[in-house]
């Protein structure tokens, strides 16, 4: 696969003709669009990410850009919000040298209102004493399993909320209006399209969401197909009636299960301790409970997606997957992250048919934060190179709202493995060729939901067609790529 100038001609949203031509055109039951200095590849899929979050952000300020706490506390300041709760995402102290965060700083902004402000990872959150009130969090509340509410000498909680722990104040936060959940569906799905995007996989979709998503898919409203994941940890899902779901641009197709947390909180559960800590990280699920819910989800015709970060969480997951497996269960299961992966685990993913659901940029923007939290000699991170030479399936995401959604800064972080500001890849011989790369986002993704009439530009298939301005020949050149044009089941949005 790579980027080709083509004629296409597109009948009933399938490809009818293709034929390679010196301008890219697209023929859409017989009306031509030409494309000068165009280039075609199958519709770009992002195989992790969060619909509602990432319209949740465009409706939101983000503290991403705080680049110590002062500026933080200035953002936060200024975010307009009459009453209520101040919410905010994307605080990320690794980029700051005062690290030491504190209900106290927050109740400087307010003592009145409730704070809560999530971390760039989704696995922390930084409250104010108003929202420990409100939550009733005090210094005789115990921590929630697979949760830690953090604690000064004195027993007092600090306002920091590790994993579980964030929900026992997330839960006192009044829920957003269907109408307002539509409105961030349809933001962060044509935000998707104009990147590019004609296919994301939503993980930890909540049951309450499912109705506004059903009835945008009814009145024909996705303009772009969603494949979802809903929660499974909380066993909600079991109030459903319905099982999977198939609409216009909507599939319901899989629970999402957590085995561990993540690296920057040292919820990533490892073999070995933590290099920076006295600490092997949080399970939040034992093997014989994911068991448990698993195979009963693969009973009721579920997929399986876990969320596995560390090297014994991705561990625990494949022997979890290894008993479905020797079971009989064939239904698709993938484990999310799949970051930190042992040697002697690699070749179980391609053994016991387990997609490997990555995110490259994960690996350009933490690599540095990894390296300190496992240790310069730590080789077992992000192993794209070696799990694909392995047969194992690789299918790329942005898990945006933490990452951009930008899908060329995924493709660039495959290919160079190296963030925007650094001169030299690290860890080369994990790279992936530009093929690959693409093929991870363009075509495998599809064999994780059972479309096969998709992921490839051919006779018959559904004309899902991403038009960039980029042959990515050049790999400098990969992360500046502009999406001209995308196809969608036959119909053309243009953007330039
Ligand atoms: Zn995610």
């Amino acid at each position: 696969m790579k980027p080709s100038k083509l004629t296409i001609s597109i009948k009933n949203g399938l490809i009818d003709s293709i034929n390679q031509s010196e301008v890219t055109e697209i023929i859409i039951d017989g009306a031509s669009n030409r494309f000068v200095s165009a280039y075609a590849i199958p519709g770009i899929v992002d195989a992790h990410a969060h619909i509602i979050g990432l319209g949740e952000n465009l409706n939101t300020i983000r503290l991403e850009k705080a680049k110590s706490k002062d500026e933080l506390i200035q953002l936060v300041k200024e975010i307009d919000v009459k009453d209520g709760w101040i919410t905010g995402r994307g605080w990320n102290e690794e980029s700051w040298g005062n690290k030491d965060l504190h209900r106290l700083d927050l109740d400087a902004i307010s003592s009145e209102r409730p704070i809560f402000l999530v971390r760039v990872d989704g696995h922390a959150a930084w409250v104010n004493s108003k929202a420990l009130e409100l939550s009733e969090i005090n210094k005789y509340t115990a921590n929630p399993n697979g949760g830690t509410i953090q604690i000064d000498a004195e027993g007092n909680p600090t306002g920091l909320l590790i994993d579980n722990a964030i929900e026992l104040v997330r839960d006192n936060i009044p829920k957003a209006s269907n109408e307002l959940i539509k409105k961030y569906v349809l933001d962060a799905c044509y935000e998707c399209l104009r990147n590019g995007i004609t296919e994301v996989h939503d993980m930890d979709v909540h049951l309450d969401h499912l109705k506004v998503y059903k009835e945008l898919d009814n009145d024909n409203l996705l303009p772009i197909r969603l494949v979802q994941y809903i929660r499974g940890f909380d066993g909600e899902y079991k109030r459903l009636q319905s099982h999977p779901y198939s609409g216009n641009n909507l599939q319901i197709i899989g629970l999402k299960f957590y085995a561990d947390g993540a690296l920057g909180s040292r919820g990533a559960l490892m073999i070995d301790k933590y290099n920076d800590a006295d600490t092997y990280g949080l399970e939040l699920i034992s093997t014989d409970e994911l068991y448990e819910q698993a195979s009963e989800g693969c009973d009721n015709g579920w997929d399986i997606a876990v969320h596995a970060i560390g090297d014994k969480a991705n561990r625990n997951v494949l022997d979890v997957y290894q008993r479905l497996r020797s079971d009989g269960y064939e239904n698709i299961l993938r484990i999310e992250h799949s970051q930190l992966v042992n040697p002697d685990d690699i070749k179980r993913f391609s053994d016991l048919n387990v997609f490997a659901s990555v995110q490259p940029i994960h690996c350009t923007s933490d690599k540095n934060m990894a390296i300190k939290r496992l240790g310069e000699n730590y080789n077992f991170a992000y192993p794209w190179k070696t799990l694909h030479k392995t047969g194992a399936k690789l299918i790329a995401g942005s898990d945006f709202p933490i990452e951009s959604h930008n899908p060329f800064f995924g493709i660039d972080a495959f290919v160079n493995r190296r963030a925007i500001n650094e001169e030299i890849t690290w860890q080369k011989e994990e790279t992936l060729s530009l093929e690959d790369a693409l093929n991870s986002y363009c075509y495998t993704p599809h064999l994780a939901t059972g479309n096969s009439n998709s992921g490839s530009l051919e006779l018959g298939k559904r004309a899902d067609i991403t038009i960039i301005d980029n042959e990515l020949r050049q790999s400098n050149t990969i992360r500046n790529t502009k999406v001209i044009a995308t196809i969608t089941n036959g119909k053309l949005t243009k953007h330039l």
